[in-house]
Protein backbone atom coordinates (compact mmCIF):
# COMPACT_ATOMS: atom_id res chain seq x y z
CA UNK A 1 0.00 0.00 0.00
CA UNK A 2 1.84 3.36 -1.32
CA UNK A 3 1.64 6.32 1.50
CA UNK A 4 -0.67 8.97 -0.40
CA UNK A 5 -1.24 12.78 -0.31
CA UNK A 6 -4.60 14.13 1.18
CA UNK A 7 -5.94 16.29 -1.13
CA UNK A 8 -9.32 18.52 -1.57
CA UNK A 9 -11.20 18.21 -4.97
CA UNK A 10 -14.45 18.95 -6.04
CA UNK A 11 -14.94 20.74 -2.50
CA UNK A 12 -14.24 17.48 -0.33
CA UNK A 13 -11.07 16.18 0.89
CA UNK A 14 -10.18 13.13 -0.22
CA UNK A 15 -8.65 10.72 2.51
CA UNK A 16 -6.36 7.48 0.63
CA UNK A 17 -6.12 4.04 2.33
CA UNK A 18 -2.57 5.04 3.30
CA UNK A 19 -2.40 8.82 4.12
CA UNK A 20 1.07 10.83 4.62
CA UNK A 21 0.35 12.91 7.53
CA UNK A 22 2.82 15.26 8.95
CA UNK A 23 3.44 15.78 12.41
CA UNK A 24 5.51 17.99 14.48
CA UNK A 25 6.71 16.29 17.81
CA UNK A 26 6.92 19.47 19.66
CA UNK A 27 9.52 20.99 22.18
CA UNK A 28 9.61 20.78 25.83
CA UNK A 29 7.18 17.62 26.92
CA UNK A 30 6.15 18.01 23.20
CA UNK A 31 8.48 14.52 21.86
CA UNK A 32 6.90 12.37 25.32
CA UNK A 33 3.17 13.51 24.69
CA UNK A 34 3.41 12.75 21.09
CA UNK A 35 5.31 9.37 21.47
CA UNK A 36 2.45 8.16 23.47
CA UNK A 37 -0.23 9.83 21.06
CA UNK A 38 0.90 8.18 18.30
CA UNK A 39 0.74 4.67 19.72
CA UNK A 40 -2.77 5.64 20.67
CA UNK A 41 -3.55 6.45 17.25
CA UNK A 42 -1.88 3.37 15.41
CA UNK A 43 -3.89 0.93 17.95
CA UNK A 44 -7.11 2.51 16.98
CA UNK A 45 -6.15 2.85 12.92
CA UNK A 46 -5.66 -0.65 13.50
CA UNK A 47 -8.42 -1.33 15.73
CA UNK A 48 -10.97 0.03 13.28
CA UNK A 49 -9.64 -1.21 10.00
CA UNK A 50 -8.12 -4.22 10.84
CA UNK A 51 -4.89 -2.84 8.46
CA UNK A 52 -6.93 -2.50 5.29
CA UNK A 53 -6.17 1.57 6.55
CA UNK A 54 -2.93 2.76 7.90
CA UNK A 55 -1.55 6.37 8.78
CA UNK A 56 2.20 6.57 7.22
CA UNK A 57 3.35 9.43 9.55
CA UNK A 58 5.95 12.03 8.29
CA UNK A 59 8.14 14.07 10.91
CA UNK A 60 8.33 17.49 10.36
CA UNK A 61 11.02 20.25 12.42
CA UNK A 62 9.39 23.57 14.05
CA UNK A 63 10.57 25.31 17.04
CA UNK A 64 13.46 24.79 19.49
CA UNK A 65 14.39 21.50 17.29
CA UNK A 66 14.37 23.12 14.48
CA UNK A 67 16.55 25.94 15.74
CA UNK A 68 19.18 23.53 16.95
CA UNK A 69 19.85 21.75 14.28
CA UNK A 70 18.71 24.06 10.87
CA UNK A 71 19.38 28.15 12.57
CA UNK A 72 15.87 28.27 11.77
CA UNK A 73 12.63 28.28 13.99
CA UNK A 74 10.50 27.62 11.12
CA UNK A 75 11.86 25.80 8.16
CA UNK A 76 10.32 26.71 4.85
CA UNK A 77 10.69 22.85 4.07
CA UNK A 78 8.00 22.73 6.89
CA UNK A 79 5.80 25.11 5.92
CA UNK A 80 6.26 23.37 2.46
CA UNK A 81 5.15 19.46 3.80
CA UNK A 82 2.45 21.02 6.01
CA UNK A 83 0.87 23.09 2.50
CA UNK A 84 1.17 20.07 0.51
CA UNK A 85 0.08 17.20 2.58
CA UNK A 86 -3.05 19.31 3.80
CA UNK A 87 -3.64 17.78 7.19
CA UNK A 88 -1.27 17.63 10.07
CA UNK A 89 -0.74 17.38 14.01
CA UNK A 90 1.57 19.17 15.95
CA UNK A 91 2.69 19.47 19.85
CA UNK A 92 3.56 22.50 21.47
CA UNK A 93 6.45 24.83 20.78
CA UNK A 94 8.37 27.72 22.41
CA UNK A 95 7.91 31.18 21.39
CA UNK A 96 11.35 32.60 20.94
CA UNK A 97 12.01 35.36 22.80
CA UNK A 98 13.77 38.09 21.29
CA UNK A 99 13.61 41.10 18.98
CA UNK A 100 11.58 40.25 15.42
CA UNK A 101 10.30 37.03 16.88
CA UNK A 102 7.15 36.27 16.54
CA UNK A 103 5.18 32.75 17.94
CA UNK A 104 5.79 29.87 15.81
CA UNK A 105 2.09 28.67 15.85
CA UNK A 106 0.56 32.53 15.06
CA UNK A 107 2.93 32.47 12.29
CA UNK A 108 1.84 29.11 10.93
CA UNK A 109 -1.81 30.21 11.57
CA UNK A 110 -1.52 33.25 8.97
CA UNK A 111 1.11 31.71 6.99
CA UNK A 112 -1.42 28.56 5.92
CA UNK A 113 -4.19 31.14 6.63
CA UNK A 114 -5.93 28.63 9.19
CA UNK A 115 -8.69 31.08 9.91
CA UNK A 116 -11.20 28.80 12.51
CA UNK A 117 -9.80 27.98 15.53
CA UNK A 118 -12.07 25.40 16.97
CA UNK A 119 -11.91 24.11 20.04
CA UNK A 120 -14.73 21.69 21.57
CA UNK A 121 -15.18 22.01 25.22
CA UNK A 122 -16.46 18.90 27.05
CA UNK A 123 -16.54 17.01 30.40
CA UNK A 124 -15.35 13.33 30.67
CA UNK A 125 -16.98 12.02 33.68
CA UNK A 126 -15.23 11.49 36.74
CA UNK A 127 -12.27 14.71 35.48
CA UNK A 128 -11.66 16.89 38.37
CA UNK A 129 -13.72 20.50 38.54
CA UNK A 130 -13.76 23.55 40.35
CA UNK A 131 -17.63 23.99 39.40
CA UNK A 132 -20.48 22.16 40.88
CA UNK A 133 -21.51 21.11 37.68
CA UNK A 134 -18.95 20.33 34.84
CA UNK A 135 -21.01 17.82 32.84
CA UNK A 136 -23.04 20.82 32.07
CA UNK A 137 -20.36 22.29 29.65
CA UNK A 138 -20.40 21.22 26.08
CA UNK A 139 -19.75 24.08 23.99
CA UNK A 140 -17.98 24.40 20.40
CA UNK A 141 -15.53 27.22 20.52
CA UNK A 142 -14.51 28.97 17.19
CA UNK A 143 -12.32 31.56 17.20
CA UNK A 144 -11.27 33.87 14.52
CA UNK A 145 -7.76 32.48 14.09
CA UNK A 146 -5.73 35.97 11.67
CA UNK A 147 -6.96 38.90 12.75
CA UNK A 148 -7.86 41.13 15.60
CA UNK A 149 -4.64 42.15 18.09
CA UNK A 150 -2.51 39.25 16.96
CA UNK A 151 -1.89 40.60 13.79
CA UNK A 152 0.95 41.52 15.55
CA UNK A 153 0.87 45.51 14.46
CA UNK A 154 2.70 46.94 17.57
CA UNK A 155 4.08 50.67 17.71
CA UNK A 156 6.48 51.51 20.63
CA UNK A 157 6.55 55.08 22.25
CA UNK A 158 8.42 58.06 20.64
CA UNK A 159 8.87 55.45 17.08
CA UNK A 160 8.44 56.73 13.87
CA UNK A 161 5.40 54.85 13.50
CA UNK A 162 3.57 55.74 16.71
CA UNK A 163 4.64 59.26 15.48
CA UNK A 164 2.88 58.85 12.39
CA UNK A 165 0.00 57.82 14.27
CA UNK A 166 -0.14 60.24 16.55
CA UNK A 167 -0.47 63.11 14.12
CA UNK A 168 -2.45 61.26 11.59
CA UNK A 169 -4.63 61.01 15.35
CA UNK A 170 -4.29 65.02 15.04
CA UNK A 171 -5.52 65.51 11.86
CA UNK A 172 -8.79 63.47 12.61
CA UNK A 173 -9.51 64.98 16.19
CA UNK A 174 -9.00 62.04 17.53
CA UNK A 175 -5.95 63.12 19.56
CA UNK A 176 -7.52 64.52 22.94
CA UNK A 177 -8.46 60.80 23.55
CA UNK A 178 -5.05 59.66 24.13
CA UNK A 179 -4.30 59.85 27.98
CA UNK A 180 -0.48 60.00 27.28
CA UNK A 181 0.20 60.71 24.13
CA UNK A 182 3.91 61.25 24.13
CA UNK A 183 4.69 58.02 26.45
CA UNK A 184 1.67 55.48 24.90
CA UNK A 185 2.23 52.52 22.99
CA UNK A 186 -0.11 51.56 20.57
CA UNK A 187 -1.87 48.42 19.20
CA UNK A 188 -4.08 47.73 15.77
CA UNK A 189 -6.91 45.71 16.01
CA UNK A 190 -8.02 45.27 12.80
CA UNK A 191 -10.96 43.02 12.36
CA UNK A 192 -12.54 42.54 8.66
CA UNK A 193 -16.26 41.90 7.11
CA UNK A 194 -14.69 38.86 5.04
CA UNK A 195 -12.80 37.53 8.25
CA UNK A 196 -15.61 37.94 10.70
CA UNK A 197 -18.08 36.30 8.12
CA UNK A 198 -15.82 32.92 6.92
CA UNK A 199 -15.33 32.25 10.90
CA UNK A 200 -18.90 32.94 11.77
CA UNK A 201 -20.24 30.75 8.45
CA UNK A 202 -17.85 27.97 9.91
CA UNK A 203 -19.62 28.08 13.35
CA UNK A 204 -23.45 28.40 11.86
CA UNK A 205 -22.44 25.40 9.44
CA UNK A 206 -20.71 23.65 12.52
CA UNK A 207 -23.99 24.03 14.08
CA UNK A 208 -26.39 22.45 11.75
CA UNK A 209 -23.92 19.44 10.68
CA UNK A 210 -23.79 18.06 14.80
CA UNK A 211 -27.36 19.53 15.27
CA UNK A 212 -27.12 21.83 17.68
CA UNK A 213 -29.73 24.72 18.48
CA UNK A 214 -27.69 27.64 19.32
CA UNK A 215 -24.53 30.33 17.78
CA UNK A 216 -23.43 33.07 20.50
CA UNK A 217 -21.71 35.58 18.60
CA UNK A 218 -19.31 36.65 21.82
CA UNK A 219 -18.11 40.43 21.20
CA UNK A 220 -17.15 43.61 22.89
CA UNK A 221 -18.89 46.14 20.60
CA UNK A 222 -20.11 47.88 23.05
CA UNK A 223 -16.70 49.61 23.79
CA UNK A 224 -14.85 48.74 20.70
CA UNK A 225 -17.82 49.49 18.25
CA UNK A 226 -16.15 49.54 15.03
CA UNK A 227 -14.10 46.23 15.40
CA UNK A 228 -16.41 43.66 17.77
CA UNK A 229 -19.92 45.64 16.97
CA UNK A 230 -19.25 45.13 13.87
CA UNK A 231 -18.18 41.49 14.39
CA UNK A 232 -21.70 41.80 16.13
CA UNK A 233 -23.36 42.73 13.20
CA UNK A 234 -21.94 41.15 10.10
CA UNK A 235 -22.40 37.90 12.04
CA UNK A 236 -26.50 38.95 11.94
CA UNK A 237 -26.13 39.58 8.29
CA UNK A 238 -24.53 36.33 8.03
CA UNK A 239 -27.00 34.39 9.66
CA UNK A 240 -29.71 36.37 7.57
CA UNK A 241 -28.15 34.83 4.50
CA UNK A 242 -29.65 31.64 6.02
CA UNK A 243 -33.60 33.01 5.67
CA UNK A 244 -35.70 31.00 7.45
CA UNK A 245 -33.18 28.33 8.84
CA UNK A 246 -31.97 30.40 11.41
CA UNK A 247 -33.68 32.49 13.80
CA UNK A 248 -31.79 35.30 14.86
CA UNK A 249 -32.17 38.16 18.04
CA UNK A 250 -31.59 40.63 15.19
CA UNK A 251 -35.16 39.52 13.65
CA UNK A 252 -36.48 39.41 17.12
CA UNK A 253 -35.78 43.25 17.90
CA UNK A 254 -37.67 44.08 15.06
CA UNK A 255 -40.31 41.85 15.80
CA UNK A 256 -40.38 43.57 18.95
CA UNK A 257 -40.34 47.07 17.19
CA UNK A 258 -42.88 46.61 14.76
CA UNK A 259 -45.45 44.30 17.23
CA UNK A 260 -44.07 44.65 21.23
CA UNK A 261 -42.40 41.64 23.30
CA UNK A 262 -45.22 39.83 23.92
CA UNK A 263 -44.70 39.13 19.52
CA UNK A 264 -41.18 38.40 19.92
CA UNK A 265 -40.76 36.18 22.74
CA UNK A 266 -43.98 34.18 20.97
CA UNK A 267 -41.84 34.08 17.71
CA UNK A 268 -38.44 32.98 19.45
CA UNK A 269 -40.22 30.28 21.09
CA UNK A 270 -42.12 28.99 18.37
CA UNK A 271 -38.25 29.35 16.34
CA UNK A 272 -36.94 27.08 19.27
CA UNK A 273 -40.19 24.77 19.28
CA UNK A 274 -39.73 24.14 15.90
CA UNK A 275 -35.27 23.16 16.00
CA UNK A 276 -34.84 26.68 14.47
CA UNK A 277 -31.04 27.08 14.59
CA UNK A 278 -31.15 30.52 17.12
CA UNK A 279 -28.03 33.04 16.58
CA UNK A 280 -27.43 35.56 19.31
CA UNK A 281 -24.89 37.70 21.22
CA UNK A 282 -23.64 38.06 24.39
CA UNK A 283 -21.06 40.69 25.47
CA UNK A 284 -17.51 39.23 26.12
CA UNK A 285 -17.69 39.59 30.19
CA UNK A 286 -21.18 38.57 30.62
CA UNK A 287 -19.77 35.51 28.87
CA UNK A 288 -17.81 34.76 31.47
CA UNK A 289 -20.41 35.20 34.16
CA UNK A 290 -22.64 33.18 31.97
CA UNK A 291 -20.75 30.44 30.73
CA UNK A 292 -20.09 29.55 34.85
CA UNK A 293 -23.48 29.99 35.91
CA UNK A 294 -25.18 28.55 32.68
CA UNK A 295 -23.16 26.55 30.40
CA UNK A 296 -25.97 24.52 29.25
CA UNK A 297 -27.59 27.74 27.52
CA UNK A 298 -24.82 27.63 25.25
CA UNK A 299 -23.82 25.19 21.90
CA UNK A 300 -21.58 26.87 19.13
CA UNK A 301 -19.58 30.07 20.42
CA UNK A 302 -17.96 32.32 17.81
CA UNK A 303 -15.49 35.20 18.57
CA UNK A 304 -12.52 36.98 17.72
CA UNK A 305 -8.92 36.11 18.20
CA UNK A 306 -8.72 37.50 21.86
CA UNK A 307 -11.81 37.33 23.26
CA UNK A 308 -11.53 32.91 22.08
CA UNK A 309 -7.91 33.02 23.69
CA UNK A 310 -9.37 33.60 27.01
CA UNK A 311 -13.00 31.97 26.75
CA UNK A 312 -11.46 28.74 25.11
CA UNK A 313 -9.12 28.76 28.68
CA UNK A 314 -11.37 29.41 30.85
CA UNK A 315 -13.92 26.75 29.75
CA UNK A 316 -11.04 23.83 29.34
CA UNK A 317 -10.30 24.80 33.37
CA UNK A 318 -14.41 24.18 33.78
CA UNK A 319 -13.50 20.32 32.45
CA UNK A 320 -9.95 19.61 34.03
CA UNK A 321 -7.73 22.05 32.42
CA UNK A 322 -5.59 22.37 29.72
CA UNK A 323 -3.89 19.12 30.24
CA UNK A 324 -6.96 17.59 28.38
CA UNK A 325 -8.57 19.88 25.91
CA UNK A 326 -8.20 19.48 22.38
CA UNK A 327 -7.83 22.13 19.04
CA UNK A 328 -7.84 22.13 15.53
CA UNK A 329 -7.11 25.07 13.54
CA UNK A 330 -8.75 24.88 9.96
CA UNK A 331 -9.36 26.60 6.87
CA UNK A 332 -12.39 24.95 5.77
CA UNK A 333 -12.39 26.45 2.12
CA UNK A 334 -8.90 24.99 0.77
CA UNK A 335 -9.00 21.68 3.86
CA UNK A 336 -5.86 22.65 4.84
CA UNK A 337 -5.42 22.33 9.02
CA UNK A 338 -3.24 21.69 11.89
CA UNK A 339 -4.64 19.53 14.88
CA UNK A 340 -2.51 20.57 18.35
CA UNK A 341 -2.12 20.37 21.92
CA UNK A 342 -3.53 23.46 23.22
CA UNK A 343 -1.25 23.92 26.04
CA UNK A 344 2.24 25.02 25.96
CA UNK A 345 5.85 23.15 26.03
CA UNK A 346 5.85 23.11 29.94
CA UNK A 347 9.42 23.07 29.94
CA UNK A 348 9.72 22.22 34.24
CA UNK A 349 8.41 19.17 33.61
CA UNK A 350 10.19 18.51 30.06
CA UNK A 351 12.09 14.89 30.00
CA UNK A 352 10.05 13.89 32.87
CA UNK A 353 7.74 11.25 31.41
CA UNK A 354 4.92 12.84 34.04
CA UNK A 355 2.06 15.48 32.65
CA UNK A 356 -0.64 14.54 30.36
CA UNK A 357 -0.98 13.45 27.03
CA UNK A 358 -4.42 13.57 27.03
CA UNK A 359 -4.73 17.13 25.21
CA UNK A 360 -2.82 16.00 21.79
CA UNK A 361 -4.24 12.43 21.96
CA UNK A 362 -7.58 13.78 21.43
CA UNK A 363 -6.41 16.82 19.25
CA UNK A 364 -5.82 13.49 17.37
CA UNK A 365 -9.17 12.02 17.51
CA UNK A 366 -10.48 15.58 16.09
CA UNK A 367 -8.40 14.98 12.91
CA UNK A 368 -9.76 11.19 12.15
CA UNK A 369 -13.07 12.75 12.89
CA UNK A 370 -12.04 15.54 10.53
CA UNK A 371 -10.64 13.15 7.56
CA UNK A 372 -13.69 11.12 8.39
CA UNK A 373 -12.19 8.29 9.94
CA UNK A 374 -15.09 8.62 12.26
CA UNK A 375 -14.36 4.93 14.11
CA UNK A 376 -10.53 6.19 14.94
CA UNK A 377 -12.32 9.24 16.52
CA UNK A 378 -14.58 7.37 18.94
CA UNK A 379 -12.56 4.42 19.80
CA UNK A 380 -9.91 6.64 20.95
CA UNK A 381 -12.65 9.05 23.06
CA UNK A 382 -14.10 5.98 24.44
CA UNK A 383 -11.11 4.35 25.90
CA UNK A 384 -9.88 8.21 27.18
CA UNK A 385 -13.36 8.41 28.93
CA UNK A 386 -12.67 5.08 30.85
CA UNK A 387 -9.53 5.76 32.05
CA UNK A 388 -10.80 8.90 33.48
CA UNK A 389 -13.82 7.20 34.68
CA UNK A 390 -12.02 4.65 36.65
CA UNK A 391 -9.36 6.97 37.36
CA UNK A 392 -6.04 5.70 35.60
CA UNK A 393 -4.62 9.13 35.20
CA UNK A 394 -1.63 11.09 34.88
CA UNK A 395 0.20 13.66 37.42
CA UNK A 396 -2.14 16.44 37.11
CA UNK A 397 -5.31 14.80 37.72
CA UNK A 398 -4.10 12.30 40.38
CA UNK A 399 -3.07 14.45 42.52
CA UNK A 400 -6.94 16.03 42.17
CA UNK A 401 -8.36 12.28 42.37
CA UNK A 402 -8.22 10.76 45.98
CA UNK A 403 -7.91 7.02 45.70
CA UNK A 404 -6.57 6.84 41.59
CA UNK A 405 -3.66 5.55 40.27
CA UNK A 406 -0.92 7.51 39.00
CA UNK A 407 0.34 6.78 35.52
CA UNK A 408 3.26 7.86 34.11
CA UNK A 409 2.82 9.67 30.28
CA UNK A 410 4.17 6.27 28.57
CA UNK A 411 2.07 4.38 30.91
CA UNK A 412 -1.29 6.32 30.42
CA UNK A 413 -0.45 5.77 26.71
CA UNK A 414 -0.09 2.00 26.81
CA UNK A 415 -3.20 2.02 29.08
CA UNK A 416 -5.24 3.82 26.56
CA UNK A 417 -3.62 1.76 23.62
CA UNK A 418 -4.30 -1.28 25.35
CA UNK A 419 -8.13 -0.06 26.28
CA UNK A 420 -9.06 -0.20 22.45
CA UNK A 421 -7.38 -3.42 21.68
CA UNK A 422 -9.48 -4.80 24.16
CA UNK A 423 -12.55 -3.75 22.61
P1 LIG B 1 2.35 25.82 29.49
O1 LIG B 1 1.03 25.44 28.97
O2 LIG B 1 3.52 25.20 28.85
O3 LIG B 1 2.42 25.46 31.02
C1 LIG B 1 1.63 26.04 32.04
C2 LIG B 1 1.30 24.97 33.09
O4 LIG B 1 0.23 24.17 32.59
C3 LIG B 1 2.43 23.99 33.35
O5 LIG B 1 3.29 24.42 34.33
C4 LIG B 1 1.67 22.78 33.80
O6 LIG B 1 1.38 22.88 35.15
C5 LIG B 1 0.38 22.85 33.01
N1 LIG B 1 0.40 21.98 31.84
C6 LIG B 1 0.78 22.28 30.59
N2 LIG B 1 0.69 21.22 29.78
C7 LIG B 1 0.23 20.21 30.56
C8 LIG B 1 -0.08 18.83 30.30
N3 LIG B 1 0.06 18.27 29.10
N4 LIG B 1 -0.50 18.08 31.34
C9 LIG B 1 -0.67 18.62 32.54
N5 LIG B 1 -0.40 19.90 32.85
C10 LIG B 1 0.03 20.69 31.86
O7 LIG B 1 2.44 27.41 29.41
P2 LIG B 1 3.69 28.38 29.62
O8 LIG B 1 4.55 27.89 30.75
O9 LIG B 1 3.10 29.71 29.70
O10 LIG B 1 4.51 28.31 28.25
C11 LIG B 1 5.69 27.55 28.04
C12 LIG B 1 6.11 27.68 26.58
O11 LIG B 1 5.11 27.14 25.73
C13 LIG B 1 6.31 29.13 26.11
O12 LIG B 1 7.40 29.18 25.23
C14 LIG B 1 5.02 29.42 25.38
O13 LIG B 1 5.17 30.43 24.42
C15 LIG B 1 4.75 28.09 24.72
N6 LIG B 1 3.33 27.86 24.35
C16 LIG B 1 3.11 27.16 23.22
C17 LIG B 1 1.81 26.86 22.82
C18 LIG B 1 1.59 26.06 21.58
O14 LIG B 1 2.55 25.59 20.99
N7 LIG B 1 0.37 25.88 21.12
C19 LIG B 1 0.73 27.26 23.63
C20 LIG B 1 0.99 27.94 24.81
C21 LIG B 1 2.30 28.24 25.17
Amino acid sequence: MAAEKITKQNGKLQVPDNPIIPFIAGDGIGPEIWAAAKDVFDSAVQKAYHGKKKVEWKQLLAGEAAFDKTGEWLPQETVDTLIDNLVAIKGPLTTPIGKGHRSINVTLRQKLDLYACYRPVKYFDGSPSPVVHPERVDIDVFRENTEDIYAGIDFVSGSKEAEGLLKLLDENGQLDKVRFPKTSNFAIKPVSEEGSKRIIHAAIEYAFDHNLQHVTLVHKGNIMKKTEGSFKQWGYEEAATYGDKIFSMNTYDQIKADKGKKAADDALTAAEYSGRLIVNDVITDNFFQQSLLHPENFDVVVTMNLNGDYISDALAAQVGGIGISPGGNINYETGQAIFEATHGTAPQFAGQNKLNPTSLILSGAMMFAYIGWNEVADLIQKAIAEAIKGKHVTLDFARQLPGSEELSTSEYGNFISKTIEGY
